[in-house]
């Protein structure tokens, strides 16, 4: 709760002043000098570990207080829905009233006010909550949903590898769903790859911290190693060779972050450099747990994904990727590990060197 309360200030600095405290498992978001509720409650709705977010208004604790808010400040839910019912919560058991009875009283000061709107207890349109806590009494409509899952920060860390695909943003927002803080490397390989594709996996990156809350994204120079390996390897190991050394790459900058695993948007079958024997020859470098969360998905699962969470329009923007920089005309799809090991000793000491540049001269970029 603390962790979320936290995030929740977070998440409204940039929009304005609030104040923000949690009593018994609810948090409360109150604007001061007229800050942007509209705005801070969209964003409330992109904060993993709320389950569900309400509008609500607050006056004394009062009966009369209570019902004369409840006509005010429903006025379009009420005009709008053909039926309704009150329910009540008291926190506060010194309310002089059970809820059985605050609910009748409001529901009658509603009715008088509303003459089209019909009282249905058993299946209403509208549900006009009731609420007497510590502080205040709080009037409300129904609640939406929240992004659930679990406030990030609670769960550890994991680095994503990021590309300006459709998969990767989905995967990275599936962990963060779970309370995982999220670090993130892309690799491109200028000048093969431009400065917008680059730019498109920034802006990527800032979509999916919207959920995630603020993530550091390394971008890793790539072209040297791609090269080489290029030079050295036979062209249909290629994307296998290199997804490995991707793989080693992340895992230096999780072992930098103290991370505890690695994110990658692969399906089964995807691609050819997706098949379980090439997930295999690309797992077999990392020590850490690589988390797959949509290895079981069809992509069309995954683009309702990301059009859910946004990222859909900018994934889709046709910028070109390291990985099709240099792709064989047919990649092996069964790889064995032996002959992709044995492939590999045609690199030499050289591409130690390569690692050590290619991380030394990330780039660092702090991102939302
Ligand atoms: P995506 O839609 O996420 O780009 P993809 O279907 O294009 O995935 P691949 O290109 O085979 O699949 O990449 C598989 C995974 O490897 C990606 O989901 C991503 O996690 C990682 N990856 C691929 N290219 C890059 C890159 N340039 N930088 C960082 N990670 C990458
Ligand atoms: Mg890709």
């Amino acid at each position: 709760e603390q962790k979320l309360t936290a995030n929740v200030r977070r998440r409204l600095a940039p929009i304005g002043k609030f104040r923000v405290y949690c009593l018994q498992s609810i948090i409360y978001v109150e604007g001061e000098d007229g800050a942007d509720m509209d705005t801070a409650f969209e964003a409330l709705k992109k904060v993993f570990g709320v389950i569900s977010l309400t509008r609500a208004a607050a006056c004394e604790k009062n009966k009369d207080a209570i019902a004369k808010l409840a006509i005010e400040y429903l006025r379009e839910d009420m005009l709008r829905a053909k039926s309704f019912k009150v329910e009540s919560r008291r926190s506060d058991k010194a309310f002089p009233m059970t809820s059985i009875e605050l609910s009748q009283y409001v529901g009658n000061a509603l009715s008088d006010a509303y003459e089209d709107i019909e009282v249905d207890v058993h299946d209403p349109e509208l549900v006009v909550h009731i609420e007497v806590r510590d502080l205040a009494a709080y009037v409300h409509a129904m609640p939406v949903h929240g992004a659930g899952g679990l406030p990030v920060g609670c769960s550890g860390t994991a680095v994503t590898l990021l590309s300006g695909g459709i998969d990767s943003p989905v995967s990275t927002y599936m962990i963060a769903k779970r309370g995982v803080k999220i670090d993130a490397v892309y690799f491109h390989a200028p000048p093969y790859t431009s400065e917008r594709a680059k730019q498109k996996v920034v802006d990527l990156a800032k979509l999916v911290s919207k959920y995630s809350g603020p993530m550091r994204l390394y971008v890793v120079n790539f072209t040297e190693i791609q090269m080489y390996i290029y030079d050295k390897c036979p062209h249909d190991e290629l994307t296998i060779i290199m997804r490995r050394y991707m793989m080693k790459i992340a895992e230096y900058f999780a072992n930098k972050e103290k991370a505890q695993g690695l994110i990658t948007g692969e399906s089964i079958g995807q691609v050819a450099s997706q098949t379980m024997q090439s997930l295999a020859a690309t797992n077999e470098v990392c020590t850490m747990p690589v988390f797959r969360p949509v290895i079981a998905f069809d992509k069309q699962e995954i683009v309702d994904i990301s059009l859910k969470i946004g990222t859909y329009e900018t994934s889709i923007l046709p910028y070109e990727d390291c990985c099709t920089t240099f792709v064989a005309k047919h990649p092996v799809t069964k790889p064995n590990i032996n002959v992709i090991k044995n492939s590999e000793k045609h690199l030499a000491e050289e591409i130690e060197r390569m690692f050590e540049d290619a991380v030394k001269t990330a780039e660092v970029i702090e991102i939302g």
